[in-house]
C-alpha cells in the first residue's frame, strides 16, 4: 500500500503504528480454521472476506483460506471484489448486497459473479452484461426468513421466470441459488428447519422455471458447524475463518493479538478520580498506567467498568471510562515503566483477555470488535506456526 493510497488519510497507512498499539494477525490460525471448516463443509467452501476479512485483511485471509481448502470467495460489495482482483486474487468470487447502480460493468470485466435479490438487480446486471459483451453469472438470492436481503417467497417465482427469460436473451446465466439462516447460532431452533424447507422449495421452483443452478448455498459458519443438512453444494463462512464460532460448539483459533505500550505511569492517592465524568475513584493509593488505545481504535466504551488487560502477566483492571484515545489501568504496586507492553486481547493461551471477553464486557458480538479496529493501530501479519485442528 503506497503513500498515495486514498482509502486512508495520509500517515494512517496500514502497517504503520500511529498510536503505538499494534495488531498482530496470525494467518496460521486462519489456515487451521479453514481446514476444519472445509472438512465439515464436505462440498465447496466459500471464504467470506467482507469488511476487510472481518478486520483481519481481506487479501491475506482470502489467500490463506484458498490455500487451505476454500474453493471460492464472497464479499458484500463490488468494490471489495475489485479490491481483491487488484490485489491479484484470482479465485471464483461472488458479490451480493449491492445497490442497484453498483459498478456491475467493472465487476463483470473482473470476472465477478453477482447475487441478485430481485427484478431491478436482474435488469441492472443483464444491462451491464450486454454493455460489456459478457455473460453475467448470477446467484439468485431467496429470503428464507430474515426479511433482509433476497427475494421474498412470494416474489421468487416471478424472479425465476424473469431470470429464465434473461438467460434466453443470452447475457445471464443463473449458476447458483443462495439463502441465509438467521438463527443458526441456535442449532436446535425449529426456525432452522423451516428456513431449510423454504430454501429447498425455492430451488425446486427455480428448476421448475427451467433454471439449472449448479451451486446451492445456505449455510454460514454456525450452520456449517452444526447443521449438516444445510450444507448443499457450498458453505459460505466468514466468522469461522477468523476464529469466531457463533454456535459456541467448536474450538476455533482466534487470530488477533492487540498490544499497547504504556505511555505513562503515575502514583495517585486514594480517592483520585480517573478519566472523564468522575465515574471512578481509586479506593486506595495505587499506580496507574496509561495505554494509547481508545474507542476510536477498537476499545468499546461500553466495556468501561468491566474490562481488564494483561500487563507483566497479571490482570490489570481498566479504570474510569474508556476515552477516544486512551484507557487507564490500575497496576497496584507494580513498578511498570513506560514502554512496557500490555496485551489488550489475544487468543487467550497465556491468560490474556480474548476478543470474546471484550465482546461480553461490551454487551456485543466478537464480530463487532474485530471489524471495528481503527486505522491508527499498526498491523503486523505473521504465520506463527502449525496449529492443531480438532476436526
Ligand atoms: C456475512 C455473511 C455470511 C458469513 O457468515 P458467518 O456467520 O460470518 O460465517 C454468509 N452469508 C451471508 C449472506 C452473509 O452476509
Amino acid at each position: 500500500m503506497g503513500v498515495h493510497d486514498r482509502s486512508r488519510p495520509r500517515g494512517l497507512r496500514a502497517g504503520r503504528a500511529v498510536s503505538g498499539a499494534t495488531l498482530t494477525v496470525d494467518l496460521s490460525a486462519v489456515a487451521a480454521n479453514t481446514r476444519l471448516l472445509a472438512s465439515r463443509a464436505g462440498g465447496g467452501l466459500m471464504a467470506v472476506v467482507k469488511a476487510d476479512g472481518f478486520g483481519h485483511g481481506a487479501a491475506a485471509v482470502a489467500r490463506t483460506s484458498l490455500a487451505n481448502g476454500a474453493s471460492a470467495l464472497g464479499v458484500t460489495s463490488v468494490q471489495e471484489a475489485l479490491d481483491l482482483r487488484t490485489a491479484g486474487v484470482g479465485a471464483p468470487l461472488l458479490s451480493w448486497l449491492n445497490p442497484v447502480d453498483a459498478a456491475f460493468d467493472d465487476a463483470l470485466v473482473a470476472d465477478v459473479e453477482l447475487g441478485v435479490p430481485g427484478h431491478a438487480h436482474l435488469a441492472a446486471v443483464a444491462a451491464a452484461a450486454a454493455r460489456t459483451r459478457r455473460r453475467v453469472r448470477v446467484h439468485l438470492h431467496v429470503d428464507v426468513g430474515m426479511a433482509r436481503d433476497g427475494a421474498s417467497v412470494t416474489e421468487w417465482g416471478g424472479l425465476c421466470a424473469a431470470a429464465r427469460a434473461a438467460e434466453r436473451e443470452g447475457h445471464v446465466r443463473v449458476v447458483g441459488v443462495m439463502g441465509h439462516l438467521g438463527w443458526a447460532d441456535r442449532p436446535r431452533d425449529p426456525l432452522n428447519r423451516q428456513g431449510r424447507e423454504r430454501f429447498v422449495e425455492a430451488v425446486a421452483a427455480a428448476r421448475g422455471a427451467g433454471l439449472r443452478p449448479r451451486v446451492r448455498h445456505l449455510a454460514a459458519t454456525a450452520a456449517t458447524l452444526t447443521l449438516p443438512d444445510t450444507h448443499f453444494d457450498l458453505c459460505r463462512v466468514g466468522a469461522g475463518l477468523v476464529g469466531i464460532d457463533p454456535s459456541g460448539t467448536t474450538l476455533l483459533h482466534p487470530a488477533l493479538t492487540l498490544a499497547a505500550p504504556v505511555v505513562g505511569v503515575r502514583e495517585v492517592p486514594a480517592g483520585t478520580h480517573v478519566g472523564y465524568g468522575r465515574t471512578y475513584a481509586t479506593p486506595r493509593r495505587t499506580r496507574l498506567a496509561l495505554l494509547p488505545v481508545g474507542y476510536a481504535d477498537v476499545i468499546p466504551r461500553a466495556a468501561s467498568g468491566s474490562a481488564w488487560v494483561q500487563l507483566r502477566g497479571r490482570r490489570r483492571k481498566v479504570v474510569g471510562s474508556v476515552s477516544m484515545d486512551c484507557i487507564v489501568v490500575d497496576i497496584g504496586d507494580d513498578a511498570v515503566t513506560p514502554g512496557e507492553v500490555a496485551t489488550v486481547f489475544g487468543p487467550g493461551a497465556d491468560g490474556e483477555p480474548t476478543v470474546a471477553d471484550w465482546a461480553r464486557w461490551a454487551g456485543t458480538l466478537e464480530h463487532e470488535i474485530v471489524t471495528g479496529i481503527g486505522p491508527r493501530v499498526g498491523r503486523r501479519v505473521v504465520t506463527a506456526g502449525d496449529l492443531a485442528v480438532s476436526a
